[in-house]
């Protein structure tokens, strides 16, 4: 007989995605207003579909090497260097990706061993806590608080780290919390990092969209370079989610461990949508700041909306998600995006989809335009008056 005893015990350990489960719900009912999606709303910049198109034309339709174009990979290294100042060797410290998705996967499954533990961050980004244990590694999880705005506080590192910590999951600017950390906030604990001699796994897919601080990575630290593996990708500062394209820089022996697994699993990354990338990171620096600062005017818009209908919400710093507090409504979150959905057809993301530490909170996407924002303000107004929680 076919059941849940023939899969893998790894596998049957990972609940499916709790975003999933809302879209299914919210796909069920008509004229939904979704503030529920992480992908940028703007159409990938024409020049980098043309050039994409332009590979086709020309033939460019085979495997590219392993770790991905040498051309691309170039470009990867004078982009880091010219906007966040880091520098990596295009031919051992860089691969290219299918995704920010398979460098997560690719690099856990890199450097752990079964019964190892990676440090995650709750709220943190839905994948990391299967990605760990998918890979037979153990996910410790560190609760963030809205009182620290969702930084990594060095007493929290401290006491999570054990003799069997393999690595720190971190991903900052966040998905959900649009939390930061600055300079100044990882000079507290780079020592703890350095002294502990762990690896720091750092998903840095959103450093694009920062609206404060310029960007700073614990790669930007040189005593503990060697120890970070820093993670970027194309989905969300090049509007490029469907062309499925990331990448991975970090210390040679880390490159040439992934490239292992990369080669069997994958090949190499889309061919076409590398040639675009190229242009993008050539030319289409004017266009990713364009949409950065769309980004933070809708920001600066929807954060003002929730706080004056009495959801409270800190200004995040950073990606394109507000983190709402809805502890006065008395819902749990789930109770809350579900009711939401159910009086008013409006689709929000439960926090606690993003681990329990969500619980109280809701995760909003300002990937949209002013209108739908507006159109969903009113909508979130209404149901909250009829909870007696807003005045009409
Ligand atoms: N990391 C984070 C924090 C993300 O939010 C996402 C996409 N939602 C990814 C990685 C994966 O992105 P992709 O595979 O499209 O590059």
């Amino acid at each position: 007989m076919i059941d849940e005893h023939c899969l893998s015990k790894r596998v049957q350990a990972v609940k499916p995605s709790g975003i999933r489960k809302f879209f299914d719900l919210a796909a069920e009912k008509e004229g939904v207003i979704s503030l529920g999606v992480g992908e940028p709303d703007f159409d990938t910049p024409w020049h980098i579909r043309e050039a994409a198109i332009y590979s086709i034309e020309q033939g460019r339709t085979f495997y590219t090497a392993n770790q991905g174009l040498l051309e691309l990979r170039k470009e990867i290294c004078r982009y880091l260097d010219r906007r966040f100042s880091l520098s990596y060797d295009p031919y051992k410290e860089v691969i290219v990706t299918v995704g920010g998705s398979e460098a997560i996967d690719i690099t856990i499954r890199a450097i752990v061993d079964p019964g190892d533990e990676v440090i995650v961050l709750s709220p943190g980004y839905v994948a990391y806590e299967p990605s760990v244990t998918m890979a037979g590694a153990i996910p410790v999880v560190i609760e963030l608080n809205e009182e620290n705005q969702f930084k990594l506080k060095r007493e929290q590192l401290k006491a999570a780290i054990s003799e069997k910590t393999k690595a720190l999951l971190i991903n900052f600017p966040s998905n959900p919390t649009g939390g930061v950390m600055t300079k100044a906030d990882y000079e507290e604990i780079v020592d703890v990092i350095q002294d502990s001699g762990i690896m720091v796994i750092s998903d840095e897919i959103y450093a694009e969209l920062t609206y404060g601080e310029t960007h700073c990575s614990l790669a930007n630290f040189p005593q503990i370079k060697d120890q970070v593996i820093l993670i970027s990708g194309f989905s969300k500062a090049f509007a490029m989610t469907g062309w499925r394209l990331g990448y991975v820089c970090a210390h040679p022996v880390f490159i040439k461990a992934m490239n292992k697994i990369h080669q069997y699993i994958i090949m190499s990354a889309p061919t076409a949508a590398q040639y675009g990338a190229i242009e993008g990171l050539r030319n289409g620096l004017d266009h990713v700041k364009e949409m950065r600062d769309s980004y933070q005017t809708r920001r600066n818009f929807i954060v003002n909306g929730f706080n004056q209908i009495g959801l409270k919400t800190h200004m995040p710093q950073g990606a394109f998600y507000i983190f709402p507090c809805i502890k006065n409504t008395g819902m749990s979150s789930e109770e809350f995006c579900a009711a939401l959905l159910e009086d008013q057809l409006v689709a929000c993301v439960p926090g606690t989809a993003f681990g329990q530490a969500g619980e109280g909170f809701i995760r909003v996407s300002y990937a949209y335009s002013i209108d739908e924002i507006k159109a969903a303000l009113i909508k979130i107004k209404a149901f909250l008056v009829k909870l007696s929680l807003c005045d009409g």
